[in-house]
């Protein structure tokens, strides 16, 4: 479902990402883990686009990577992302920010995108929420109606930026149990998270970024359990 090769970036003379290599399967979760500034960011973000790779090759959800605006339009049509900041349109109530992209996007029958917001706004346990709008809701419900957002076209993969990392740590929970029932109903799924023992206990691949490269990349229980590296020694005590 996922395949990066030899994948390379830069920002004017900062070497950000450096021959990125890695692969994932239909179905699988993989944690993106590493200190600030390591490139974690940059590497998803470059999965679907956002950012330009100067090398190598990217293949997601069924798609080449490729820059053509028609091409791109597709790919994020299989390909969701969802940031630490919700951006959820404030003058919208939850069930027409999750219609929007449906109806624009997919030129949508309102109401089958209206019938398709409530069976995702259920999958993230949120049915009741409908008609509310987003300042009526808690951080940690904003961002589930964020998820169910990006459900809503139906992605192949989905791309998680530090979802967690805005919300109060009572908040956190809930958002977290929505990404592993997602896990569970077989979505794959790339995180970059700090929550150490979930990226632990449900991803099935994590990788340490460090300095722009991928340092150690391993199944979850054996990356935490038997780290090879003294930089991956360090960053998991500094993380305790
Ligand atoms: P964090 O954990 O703090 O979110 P990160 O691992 O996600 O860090 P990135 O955001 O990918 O890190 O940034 C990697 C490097 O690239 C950093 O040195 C950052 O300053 C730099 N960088 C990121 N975006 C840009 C940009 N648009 N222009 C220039 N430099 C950038
Ligand atoms: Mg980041």
């Amino acid at each position: 479902a996922l395949a990066v090769s030899g994948v390379s970036k830069r920002f004017g003379s900062l070497q950000v990402l450096r021959d990125i290599n890695l692969s994932l399967e239909k179905g699988q979760m993989l944690a993106l883990i590493g200190r600030s500034g390591s490139g974690k960011s940059t590497l998803l973000r470059c999965m679907n686009g956002l950012e330009r790779i100067d090398a190598g090759h990217i293949t997601i959800g069924g798609h080449a990577l490729s820059y053509a605006p028609a091409a791109l339009r597709r790919l994020r049509q299989d390909v969701g992302i969802v940031f630490q900041a919700y951006n959820l349109f404030p003058h919208l109530t939850v069930g027409r920010n999750i219609m929007l992209a449906p109806r624009l996007v997919l030129r949508w029958p309102s109401a089958r995108a209206e019938a398709r917001a409530r069976e995702v706004l259920a999958t993230v346990g949120l049915s009741e929420k409908f008609d509310a709008y987003p300042n009526q809701l808690s951080g940690g419900q904003q961002q589930r109606v964020a998820i169910a957002r990006s459900l809503a076209m139906a992605p192949q993969v989905m791309l998680f930026d530090e979802v967690t990392s805005a919300l109060d740590p009572e908040l956190t929970g809930e958002v977290l149990i929505t990404m592993e029932n997602l896990a569970r109903s077989g979505m794959t799924m790339v995180l970059v998270t700090h929550e150490m023992s979930f990226a632990r206990s449900i991803a099935h691949i994590v990788a340490f970024m460090h300095d722009g490269r991928i340092h150690e990349i391993a199944p979850a229980k054996d990356l935490f359990a038997r780290p090879r590296t003294e930089e991956l020694r360090r960053f998991l005590s500094s993380t305790l």
